[in-house]
């Protein structure tokens, strides 16, 4: 029987289990990818905004964070398959057949891109969809791209390829943008960002390569394509929740709902970070939840004993 189970392997769950491992907690921590650091591994671009710490990109970041914790001493497994978990009875089974068994579970799973589910979103994966402005940028210079999505990652990857792209069309399903007022003003009167408001794109095309999008404008009745040789995709993230979802409180778009000391509506069950937290995701909320959730249950395992 183990103190802590945390279930994730991003900033939320790596604070948890540092905060855990220096409370004295027995804790495991199981990810699912090879490697730890969650959303991390997709910021490219410099990180500036988390007290104390600059660095280049998301990376650069974890490479410190990593530091610490190679000199913790909780317990870390990667490439970890959950097939199901009880939370009332806080009993993990993995695919591999283990049964686990903890007084605490943290869920810290986080969140990950949607996807529109439209032809060609797969198929064109590393062939003209485009992972990261920031990264991917220069290998597009010079190419007329397509930009899905009307929040400030959408906005933020249009004006970053508008640099170097001839052409930018901004392709966005609401009347008006979700973006901040700084990004959205950019866009206003910009020399090469075309804005479709109320247009979906309905498809990916292509042979080899992305080479078109089919748009469908609601004031027409017909779609139409464009040429375009790449599609950046940002309609925004879900929770990580399908685990569970069913045994604790979720919000309407799946988040779990936690108190301010980030309990779930289950007993003993804690969730920190993205997973419980759709207005206002960012590394130093998800740090700063871990640690509440662990100095919680440590508080509670010794007033216990
Ligand atoms: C492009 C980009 C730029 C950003 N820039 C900033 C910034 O400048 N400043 C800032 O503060 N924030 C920024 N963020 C947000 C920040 O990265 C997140 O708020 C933070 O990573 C949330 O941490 P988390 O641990 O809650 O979730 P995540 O980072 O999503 O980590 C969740 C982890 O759980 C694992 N997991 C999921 N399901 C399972 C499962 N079933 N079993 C085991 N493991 C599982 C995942 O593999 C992942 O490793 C940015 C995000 C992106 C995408």
């Amino acid at each position: 029987m183990l103190d802590v189970i945390i279930i994730g392997g991003g900033p939320a769950g790596l604070s948890a289990a540092l905060w855990c491992d220096e409370l004295g907690l027995d804790t495991l921590v199981l990810e699912q990818k090879d490697q730890t650091g969650g959303q991390l591994h997709s910021i490219y671009g410099r990180i500036e905004n988390y007290p104390g710490v600059r660095a280049a990109n998301g990376r650069e970041f974890l490479e410190r964070f990593s530091e610490r914790i190679a000199a913790a001493e909780f317990d870390l497994w990667t490439s970890v398959e959950i097939e199901s978990v009880d939370l009332n009875a806080r009993r993990v089974h993995l695919r591999s057949g283990e049964e686990l068994q903890s007084i605490s579970i943290i869920i810290a799973t986080g969140v990950k891109r949607r996807q529109l589910g439209i032809p060609g979103e797969q198929e064109f994966a590393g062939r003209g969809i485009i992972e990261s402005a920031s990264r991917d940028r220069d290998q597009f210079a010079g190419r007329d791209v397509c930009v899905i999505g009307g929040g400030d990652a959408a906005v933020e990857n249009a004006l970053l390829l508008a640099e170097v792209c001839p052409t930018v069309t901004l392709v966005h399903r609401s009347k008006t943008m979700r973006a901040r007022p700084t990004f959205t003003q950019q866009l206003q009167g910009h020399h090469c960002i075309t804005i479709f408001p109320e247009s979906v794109v309905t498809r990916i095309l292509g042979d080899k390569k992305v080479e078109a999008v089919e748009i469908r404008r609601r004031e027409a009745l017909q779609p139409f394509q464009m040429a375009v040789q790449g599609v950046v995709i940002r309609v925004g993230v879900e929770p990580n929740t399908k685990l569970f979802r069913e045994q604790l409180r979720v919000d309407q778009a799946g988040y779990v709902v936690v108190t301010s000391l980030q309990e779930t509506t289950v007993t003993n069950v804690f969730a920190v970070g993205d997973v419980s937290n759709p207005l206002a995701p960012t590394i130093s909320g998800a740090s700063g939840a871990g640690a509440t959730a662990a100095k919680v249950i440590a508080s509670r395992l010794n007033a216990s004993k």
